[in-house]
């Protein structure tokens, strides 16, 4: 397994590959669990070569976020991918991809509003840019992301057909805990009470959904029934319940059965946790 932090060193090396091979990229910010490692897995049986990039990407933090306390053990991450037989794994540091005077980003407008976009000025901003330039250096023909991110994954098949950028994009579904809960790297933030207390996000996500399979489809009251769920803990605080549609994110009042996203965000502790389903 090469481990690579040029971006000219790995573009020297794709340029050979990519003659007689497809190349899959998973870009990721380690602290790897199954559900990254589920997006590899997928990018082996779809492509000859594998790249994944480990990069905490810094200007996709807010100011009061979590960007140095964000783990980074990358050790163990490297022995995690060299056992799936990940050839190429792309590791550069903040200086190798941002310029001191670095002044270009990309903008993708309408699905970045509400839901992740309201709550985290300027992230996705930064995440546009930044896959942006992974995908730049990396030129590969095939980009997974997860649907656990899910407004993250149609910004950036957004700009793939905004920017005419020849790559196709696949969404792999969210990996769980065997109890529900959708596997983060953020999780290792929890405490054992925090822990479960996070459980109550899928579950009010699945009330919803059995309450939507019953007929109530206002979204309104879906949101009274989730935050009926959340409860009124002093260590849980739900920062959105959202309904959008599931390809233009457009709001909905009313549930479409088949074609809405249900998202959510809620801070367990000092931990912000989100999540979603397709209802
Ligand atoms: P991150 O390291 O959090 O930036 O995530 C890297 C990629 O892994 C993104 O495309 C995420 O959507 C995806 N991912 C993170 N958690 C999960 C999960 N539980 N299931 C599936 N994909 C995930």
């Amino acid at each position: 397994m090469k481990v690579i932090k040029s971006p000219t060193k790995l573009q020297n090396e794709i340029s050979k590959i990519r003659k007689s091979k497809t190349i899959a990229l998973v870009p990721t910010m380690g602290a790897l669990h199954e559900g990254h490692l589920s997006l590899v897995k997928l990018a082996k049986k779809k492509a000859d070569v594998v790249i994944v990039s480990i990069f905490v990407n810094p200007t996709q933090f807010g100011p009061k976020e979590d960007l140095n306390t964000y783990p980074r053990p990358l050790k163990s991450d490297l022995a995690k991918l060299k056992k799936l037989g990940v050839p190429i794994v792309f590791t550069p540091q903040k200086e190798d991809l941002y310029n001191k005077d670095h002044q270009s980003w990309i903008h993708v407008e309408k699905v970045t509003k509400g839901l992740c976009g309201a709550k985290r000025p300027g992230h996705f901003r930064g995440v546009a840019t930044i896959v942006f330039k992974l995908l730049m250096i990396t030129n590969p023909h095939i980009a997974i992301f997860g649907c656990k991110d899910y407004q993250q994954l149609v910004t950036i098949q957004t700009m793939i057909r905004d920017l005419n950028i020849p790559i196709k994009i696949i969404g792999a579904p969210i990996v769980r805990e065997k109890d529900g809960l959708a596997m983060s790297s953020r999780n290792t933030y929890l405490s054992i009470e925090e822990r479960t207390l996070a459980l109550r996000l899928n579950q009010g996500l699945k009330i919803v959904k059995r309450t939507c399979q019953q007929g109530t489809l206002s979204v309104k009251t879906l949101g009274s029934i989730f935050q009926k769920t959340i409860g009124s803990h002093k260590k849980l605080k739900i920062d959105y319940f959202e309904c959008r549609h599931k390809k233009s994110l457009e709001e909905l009042k009313m549930v479409k059965p088949g074609e809405t996203l249900v998202a959510c965000a809620v801070f367990v502790g000092k931990t912000r946790l989100i999540d979603n389903i397709i209802i």
